[in-house]
């Protein structure tokens, strides 16, 4: 693990400044904002660039990707995928859940990345998706203007930097398709991880996943990103929650979440989408 010094420079990826400050602190490293522009990132030793998925993946990795995210997978579905056509494509497919609901809509063709083998080989051989593409996202190679829709769960903020895949998957978008991003929120994170900390009685752990999240977006933050590769955020939606908290299976703790949903959403209406209090969930277009 290595931990960068206070004096270290991190030029950062939505303005080159290298100014920056340590906003929180935790087991794996630091948290820093930029001074000039605000974005916020991660300081710490990252994974190797092999993947999410190490060797053998663990139960809890099925609870999480299985039933944690079923609700919000279904939601999509029925709202971007029922009585529609077209060519899919999963950038960081993972296991292969996502896709595995693309069978409820057998009018889509439906494409799947991923870059750690035991995940490819759990989509391909378990879940039996025939169309999964062992490929790092900056380096895998479709034909230009070849998919509908593409699909980003839960991989942008791993990304040390998403700009060759995004410039990417903006080639391989059909001038009329689209890019829905999901992505936490490190508006409402940061204040969470600030809480939990503070619970925990500073006790350092894992609040903001410094080694696997190593960007933190917030609504201007990645608009700003997806501007920069003449790509367009045309609007923010709102998805069910991640079934679960922290990925513990708690009932409590899940009826919490979808409360906090609800007064998200509601949030939303009042403030006319000055606030967003949950998750992002960006429908991007070409510019
Ligand atoms: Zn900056």
């Amino acid at each position: 693990m290595i931990i960068m010094s206070e004096t270290e420079k991190y030029p950062c990826l939505l303005c080159g400044q290298s100014d920056s400050r340590v906003i929180f602190q935790e087991a794996a490293g630091t948290i820093r904002r930029c001074s000039a522009c605000g974005h916020i990132f991660s300081a710490a030793g990252a994974r190797p660039a092999t993947g999410y998925f190490p060797d053998s993946i663990a139960a809890a990795d099925h609870f999480w990707w299985r039933e944690a995210h079923a609700k919000m997978y279904q939601a999509f579905g029925r709202r971007f995928l029922a009585g529609r056509s077209g060519r899919l494509l999963d950038a960081g497919c993972g296991l292969g859940y996502f896709l595995s609901h693309l069978a409820a809509y057998p009018d889509w063709e439906a494409w799947g990345t991923e870059i750690s083998p035991a995940a490819v080989d759990f989509a391909r051989d378990t879940l039996d998706l025939g169309r999964i593409v062992e490929a790092d996202l900056a380096r895998a190679d479709f034909p230009d203007r070849h998919f509908d829709l593409i699909t980003l769960w839960d991989v942008l903020e791993h990304l040390p930097d998403p700009r060759p895949v995004l410039a990417n998957l903006r080639a391989w978008l059909k001038d009329d398709g689209w890019i829905f991003i999901h992505t936490p929120n490190i508006s409402i994170q940061l204040p969470k991880a600030r809480l939990k900390k503070f619970f925990a009685r500073g006790r350092p752990g894992h609040y903001l996943e410094a080694t696997d999240h190593r960007h933190h977006y917030s609504p201007v933050t990645l608009r700003r990103l997806v501007e920069m590769l003449d790509l367009e955020m045309v609007e923010l939606i709102h998805l069910p929650p991640i079934q679960s908290v922290s990925g513990r299976r708690s009932a409590l703790g899940r009826v919490l979440k979808n409360f906090w949903y609800w007064s998200a959403l509601g949030l939303d209406k009042l403030t006319a989408g000055a606030v967003r209090l949950d998750n992002l969930f960006a429908v991007v277009k070409k510019s």
